[in-house]
């Protein structure tokens, strides 16, 4: 039982399914993509997100949350062309090659750049090109999930899956993100029954700690069909909502991040318990550019402290991401091959 080591965790063979690439604005690219558009810097937030000292970081604070996401909405106003979307999206790519990072599934949100009149066009065609260049050169390999925002009209999520279907072989799968506080996911069956129609993988949040938090877990399964839920954890709050869960063999992609002024990582205890009820559960940053727990190489080593997490743990959370990615069979095989090869030649280095 050997506890992972930050050489282990570097060189770990990892799938991130659960990141919003708007999320992963850093402040050096807002100012740089707002030099670029000619944007007026004081209109822009650049406040990097901090929580008010005391926070335990373990409970829902609403007014954090609802400040995090005017933050986020706020920072994606810099993001205008093709270039600025493929830029964003290479420096993820960037990221995914330091932290080894070999395979993600990533989130972008098109209404709240098509609703200040920025082309469909532009945010896929950006993130489409520095996929494939990521491929080619960084040996990045992942797929696009459309999220919508589900504080908007489902009118306007009809119209976002239409927008989307010049670019049909682009997207992956179709999310749903934003804030959920009154907005549960019954509100978007007739848009979910349509994009399984259009052989869309389907994926949606269930954020944490939220009113009436377990009945979005069900409606999600039950409901919209999906096979993945990103965070979803509260689903410990229903022991028959874990049965269905295990039995249909949902994926939880949670996240232990935390920020500036959160004590430790947070939620760890529960994505512990997740795994040990027989939940399938994955890790992931979310939104690294504006969490102070940053990338999977600097975020994982505290969480497995946190944790007391051994080697083997972290390679059943890899193996599970692995086994929930939306890919080819072949493909999931040679991924985990690799996580195999690499746990398996630790193991002999460690005896
Ligand atoms: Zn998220």
């Amino acid at each position: 039982m050997t506890i992972a080591t930050h050489e282990f965790i570097a060189g770990l063979p990892k799938a991130e399914l659960h990141l919003h690439i708007e999320g992963t604005l850093s402040l050096s690219m807002k100012r740089k993509l707002a030099e670029r558009n000619k944007l007026q810097l004081s209109e822009l937030s650049f406040t990097p997100l901090k929580v008010p000292p005391g926070s335990t970081g373990q409970k829902l604070d609403i007014l954090q949350y609802k400040m995090f996401l005017d933050l986020y909405m706020q920072g994606l106003k810099v993001l205008h062309t093709v270039e600025d979307f493929y830029d964003l999206a290479y420096a993820y790519y960037e990221e995914c090659k330091r932290n080894n990072i070999i395979y993600a599934e990533i989130s972008f949100d098109p209404q709240p750049h098509t609703d200040r009149g920025i082309p469909f066009a532009a945010v896929i065609e950006g993130l489409q090109a520095a996929r494939v260049e990521a491929a080619k050169t960084l040996g990045v390999e992942s797929r696009l999930i459309m999220c919508i925002n589900r504080d908007m009209t489902l009118e306007s999520a009809l119209q976002t899956l239409s927008a989307a279907k010049p670019y049909r072989d682009h997207i992956t799968g179709l999310g749903l993100d934003s804030v959920e506080d009154g907005h549960p996911p019954i509100k978007f069956k007739q848009l979910y029954d349509l994009a399984r129609a259009q052989d869309y993988e389907l994926t949606a949040h269930c954020d944490v700690d939220m009113v009436n938090a377990a009945e979005h877990v069900r409606q999600c399964i039950e409901v919209l069909g999906v096979r993945r839920i990103d965070h979803g954890i509260n689903v410990l709050d229903d022991p028959t909502l874990i049965d269905t869960a295990i039995e249909r063999g949902i994926l939880f992609t949670a996240c232990p991040t935390w920020r500036d002024g959160d004590p430790q990582p947070r939620r760890v205890d529960r994505i512990k318990k997740m795994r040990d009820l027989g939940l399938k559960v994955s890790l992931n940053t979310d939104d690294p550019g504006y969490f102070a727990s940053g990338y999977m190489n600097a975020m994982l080593p505290r969480v497995v402290e946190c944790g007391a997490l051994t080697q083997d743990d972290l390679v059943a959370y890899m193996r599970n991401a692995f086994d929930g990615a939306w890919l080819p069979e072949d493909e999931r095989q040679e991924f985990i091959q690799r996580l195999t090869d690499y746990a398996k030649e630790a193991t002999s280095q460690s005896m």
